[in-house]
């Protein structure tokens, strides 16, 4: 007999990354992992293989957290094959980096639509059911740059300074049906995303962070694994700073 499903999860953005280690931390032969990408195939089906090997139910889906209606079908799906929704992590985001001066529209817009309107867009859709069944958890992953602000980021800081105001607000708004939605805030931590970044650049970075050394995907999943369980209930409006120190 198979595992009975306790507890159901949604990652965007879980393919690589934070996002994976996000799904890895939850991966239990009680739960059930769902978690969407917008391109990179095989690095989902790399992370869904490696969910299964612990014994999770996993599903990787191609859906684009920009699209309304692509987001509303993969809930209805999930929702309907589970019947509950418990943990949403608002994970999926990119950058583009420029000046002002020199910062694109359409840079500005991708940057707001995958990393602000896509967590309002799943939130939006996974509030539904957990409104219904009068429990669940929303976690954001901001970015300590969207407290401090940096140069060269007006568009990405914009994003995650507006997911903590989404946050709190969505704190306040949910809190009488007992859902929980707080943000964690990484600085620097070794993914594709600051994988590209020249040595020179990355020095500088490492030389700003106390405990002298980029942070991993996992030490972030260990805070949003916590914010997801128990012992966090009490928590809401909050945003966690997984950052070295770099914010105190
Ligand atoms: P990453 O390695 O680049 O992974 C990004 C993930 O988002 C991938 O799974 C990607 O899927 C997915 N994604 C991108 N666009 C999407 C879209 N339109 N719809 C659905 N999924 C999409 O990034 P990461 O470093 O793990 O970052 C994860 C989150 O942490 C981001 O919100 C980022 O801003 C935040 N963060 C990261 C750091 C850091 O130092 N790494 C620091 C602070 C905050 P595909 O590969 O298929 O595109």
């Amino acid at each position: 007999m198979p595992d009975q499903v306790e507890r159901t999860v949604v990652v965007t953005g879980g393919s690589r990354g934070i996002g994976k280690a996000v799904c890895l931390a939850f991966a239990d032969p009680h739960t059930s992992i769902w978690f969407n990408y917008s391109s990179d195939v095989s690095a989902a089906v790399e992370t869904e293989k490696i969910l299964r090997e612990k014994g999770a139910r996993a599903h990787g889906v191609k859906v684009d957290v920009r699209s309304e209606d692509q987001v509303k079908a993969f809930f209805k799906t999930l929702v309907a094959e589970y019947g509950r929704l418990d943990v949403l992590v608002n994970n999926a985001g990119i950058t583009r980096d420029n000046l002002l001066v020199r910062m694109k529209e359409a840079d500005w817009d991708g940057v707001m639509d995958i990393n602000l309107k896509g967590a309002f867009l799943c939130s939006k859709v996974a509030a539904r059911t957990m409104i219904q069944q009068h429990s669940g958890r929303i976690i954001n992953i901001t970015s300590l740059v969207g407290v401090t602000g940096n140069a060269g980021q007006s568009n990405y800081v914009a994003a995650k300074a507006g997911l903590i105001g989404l946050t709190k607000a969505l704190a306040r708004e949910l809190a009488q049906r007992n859902i929980t939605v707080n943000a964690v805030a990484p600085g620097f931590i070794d993914t594709g995303m600051t994988g590209i970044l020249d040595e020179t650049a990355r020095e500088h970075i490492l030389s700003q962070i106390p405990l002298g050394r980029a942070g991993s995907a996992a030490e972030v999943a260990g805070v949003v694994e916590f914010l997801a369980s128990d012992k966090a209930a009490y928590m809401t409006g909050q945003v966690i700073h997984v950052s070295g120190g770099m914010y105190i």
